[in-house]
């Protein structure tokens, strides 16, 4: 049988019309590369504006029956800059009516969101010839709000079996009433890897701006060495912890499936990027795999003479996070200490009520809370 691979490309990746020819030109080197899943165009230059985040300012405007249309005339002409850049002949006036409408209808911050993928997947498919699915005909979310992962799977299958290439647009699904839902920011990687699984892919390409997963954050340090291989369980935590490389929930479906994953540079496709591979593959020989980093933390520092021997003095502590239904991200302990991690934004109006609740199980010593600390990660 052909190897299929699945490709998605990051919104820097397709930025403009010169960044959406160096994908095409990777896809169509590889006839293998058969699935494309592309974001909403992204960043040109440091400071210019994602089209998602254009399209988020432009639905608050409907949103507040505000007049939207300068706005939305400002992201149809950044697609209009890539069609004639493509030298397409190619409308989406159609489209941009439609999204209009739905606009005044409030059809919803996500529907709004989703656009930018949705169109980029249209331009992407004509320009490569390829048909295009509407992801959400494919991605469905339960009531609740999390993946309907059987329906997705099955749908995804059944719907791609019958196509020798698509473009499956990223970052949005259906909700179980066929409004339009997101996953969270970068979700475009979530989408790339329930098309691999759904598929049974041999390898889910991920391609962005940078030659793989780095050491290190190449925003905070200069030019960090990528990192080679990597398990799928170390990137969950780099990438949990803000190597914001890959969405923390792109692993689950691929790790299940056992599909390794190749994060590539879009700009310089010949660097070989990071593997991200099961635990059990040859794995790499440094003893440190990578660094990551996340701001916006407190801790709980908790101090009790003898704590250490007071059985149940953890399990009451974090009753007291339950009872308040916060989680949280760490619990590093010493002798008569104990330290809870908690990010400062799931804390925010119940510090009282926990701290109280705590005093109330274990009586320490002392209590207190440490705000605006960060957690590194090795
Ligand atoms: P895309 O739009 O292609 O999905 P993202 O912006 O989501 O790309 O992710 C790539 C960016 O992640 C890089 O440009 C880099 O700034 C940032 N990043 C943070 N930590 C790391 C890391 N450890 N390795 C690589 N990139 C990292
Ligand atoms: N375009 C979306 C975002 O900016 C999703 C993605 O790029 O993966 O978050
Ligand atoms: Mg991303």
């Amino acid at each position: 049988a052909r190897m299929k691979k699945v490709v998605k490309f990051g919104g820097s990746s397709l930025a403009d019309a010169k960044q959406i020819q160096k994908a095409a030109a990777i896809i169509k080197a590889d006839p293998e590369r058969r699935y494309v899943v592309p974001s909403a165009p992204g960043k040109r230059f440091s400071d210019d504006i994602k089209v998602t985040d254009m399209l988020y300012t432009c639905y608050d405007l409907a949103e507040q029956g505000l007049d939207f249309s300068d706005a939305l005339d400002a992201i149809q002409a950044r697609y209009n800059d890539i069609i004639s850049g493509l030298g397409m002949d190619f409308s989406l006036q159609a489209e941009f009516s439609e999204i209009a409408e739905n606009f005044k209808k409030r059809a919803g911050k996500d529907y709004a969101a989703s656009r930018g993928e949705y169109l980029n997947g249209k331009v992407i498919a004509a320009y490569l010839g390829f048909p295009f699915v509407d992801a959400a005909e494919v991605i469905f979310f339960q009531p609740d709000g999390s993946l309907n992962d059987e329906k997705t799977e099955k749908v995804l299958r059944e719907r791609l079996s019958g196509l020798e290439n698509a473009v499956i647009p990223g970052f949005y699904g259906a909700n179980p009433d066929g409004t339009v839902r997101t996953f969270s920011r970068g979700g475009s990687d979530v989408t790339g890897s329930l098309v691999a699984k759904a598929i049974h892919a041999d390898i889910y390409e991920n391609w962005t701006d940078v030659s793989g997963c780095l050491i290190c954050d190449p925003r905070i340090v200069n030019n960090p060495e990528p990192i080679k291989t990597i398990t799928y369980r170390e990137l969950r935590e780099l990438a949990y912890m803000g190597a914001t490389v890959l969405h923390e929930d792109a692993i689950f479906p691929v790790r299940a499936a056992g599909i390794p994953v190749n994060i590539k540079n879009t700009n310089q496709p010949e660097d070989r990027g990071t593997m991200i591979v099961s635990e059990s593959a040859e794995h790499c020989d440094h003893i440190i795999t990578g660094i990551a980093g996340k701001k916006g933390m407190s801790v709980i520092n908790i101090e009790k003479d003898k704590m250490n021997s007071e059985i149940g003095f953890g399990k009451n502590v974090l009753r007291a996070l339950e009872k308040s239904n916060v989680s949280f991200e760490h619990m590093p302990s010493g002798v008569d200490t104990m330290s809870v991690v908690i990010a400062t934004e799931a804390l925010a109006g119940k510090e009282t009520a926990i701290i109280d609740e705590i005093k109330s199980r274990v009586h320490p010593d002392q209590i207190y809370i440490e705000s605006n600390l960060a957690l590194i990660a090795v």
